[in-house]
């Protein structure tokens, strides 16, 4: 490690690895630091060890922010399409999971290979296992060009311009710190509190007993939450429900709320009922739910509406209880479940003392701030890695 950069970038993870590229191809003299020991470990175990690099429809409503417009300058500057035309250089194969997702078809690896590879192949050095203690602006001086002194673990290093990429606080196994947050403040900023997002609703008491022996058990469902809506499929887990609509509308839940569950929502579900019990008057109810759910969610289903009787024995009351059910299931979630294997940190840095064009410090010149450190969270499906890009490629385009 020399002692002086033009640019050193704390974080060398999906954002901090794409603005150390592209300062070093701009010629700058760039180290890419991280107190792990390995580079991009969030990128390594995404999307199932296949990372879900981008999204083929990013729009700024993705995006979850205080500032709403902040996203749109670096999203429309760098887009999906640039990033896959990175992937494609490196003869990456990828594939369209589903709702415009990309994935790797082999491995996550490729993705940290390429982003790597552009570091090395521009000269940005990177350095692991390095813990930065103290950062303190100094006076530039005609020698010496530096703005900022860092003290780390491995000895002192400074540089003219300084990127916070430390990203959010979920997984802190992953090595995910609060440095980012502890910065910012340093400097003035303001932090917006940081909840986990993109993460399980758990459930208590009976309720929970109830989801547990459905655990593996899932449905295509409308989830909504307030004025969101996700339609996605939910899954029953042991400690309450997960699969990605519910990923989803944990961004927009707080705790007390309730959430919305259509459990049929490609289906009138009114003519569906009238059409069976017309067709079909001696089927239990039981079983005419069984032909859309599992036979233990459509038993529990039942259970919950207490009615287990023929289509042709059920009463106006019970009609309308029935498609009140599978039309809005409401469901009061007992929390979150956390940090521990949250995807996301929604909150973080004011992004409105922040150039949404540069992402420099509008506080103190020279200092960025990019990535999930931000308040700007993506929806599941690649937006917050497109996001990572975006605005990494935006601050090293603009050093
Ligand atoms: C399990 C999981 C799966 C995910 N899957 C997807 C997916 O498929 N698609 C998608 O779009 N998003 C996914 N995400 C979200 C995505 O990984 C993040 O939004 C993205 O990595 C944020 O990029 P970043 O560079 O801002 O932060 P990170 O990628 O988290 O990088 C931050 C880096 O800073 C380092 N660091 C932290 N503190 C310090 C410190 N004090 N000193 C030095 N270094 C430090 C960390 O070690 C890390 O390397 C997933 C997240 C998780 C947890």
């Amino acid at each position: 490690m020399d002692k002086s950069y033009q640019v050193i970038v704390i974080g060398a993870g999906a954002a901090g690895l794409m603005c150390g590229a592209t300062a070093a191809a701009k010629g700058k003299k760039v180290l890419v630091l991280d107190h792990a020991n390995k580079m991009a470990k969030k990128v390594l175990m995404s999307g199932g060890g296949r990372c879900n690099f981008t999204n083929l429809y990013v729009e700024p409503d993705n995006f979850l922010s205080h500032n709403p417009h902040f996203c749109k300058s670096a999203l429309s500057r760098y887009t999906q399409w640039d990033f896959i035309s990175l992937v494609e250089k490196h003869g990456i194969d990828y594939y369209e999971k589903t709702l415009g997702q990309l994935f790797c078809k082999t491995s996550s690896k490729e993705i940290r290979d390429l982003l790597q590879k552009e570091c090395q192949h521009a000269g940005a050095s990177i350095q692991l296992k390095c813990e930065v203690n103290t950062i303190e602006p100094i006076e530039p001086t005609e020698e010496n060009p530096s703005r900022f002194k860092l003290t780390t673990n491995i000895g002192e290093v400074d540089c003219n311009s300084l990127v916070i990429a430390t990203g959010g606080l979920s997984i802190p196994t992953m090595g995910a710190t609060g440095f980012g947050y502890q910065v910012a403040q340093q400097f003035g900023h303001k932090i917006y509190p940081t909840r986990a997002g993109l993460t399980p609703l758990t459930f208590s008491g009976k309720q929970l007993e109830e989801f547990k022996s459905l655990a593996g058990n899932s449905i295509e469902a409308m989830v909504s939450c307030k004025d969101q809506s996700f339609k996605e499929a939910i899954l029953f887990t042991h400690k309450g429900l997960s699969g990605p609509a519910i990923l989803q509308i944990s961004n927009y839940w707080l705790p007390g709320e309730p959430i919305h569950i259509n459990l049929m929502p490609n289906v009138d579900i009114d003519s569906w009922l009238a059409k069976n019990r017309a067709g079909h008057p001696e089927l239990s109810l039981k079983n005419c739910l069984a032909k859309v759910f599992s036979q233990a969610v459509a038993s529990y289903f039942c259970q919950l509406l207490g009615i287990n009787c023929k289509l042709k024995q059920l009463d106006h009351k019970q009609t309308a209880q029935v498609v009140e059910l599978l039309a809005n299931w409401t469901i009061y979630p007992s929390g979150l479940e956390g940090y521990r294997v949250a995807e996301v940190t929604l909150g973080g840095v004011d992004t409105s003392e922040i150039s949404s064009k540069t992402f420099e410090s509008k506080r103190q010149p020279g200092l960025f701030f990019i990535g999930e450190v931000l308040d700007v969270t993506g929806h599941l499906g690649g937006f917050n890695f497109q996001w990572a890009w975006a605005s990494g490629h935006a601050a090293g385009s603009s050093l």
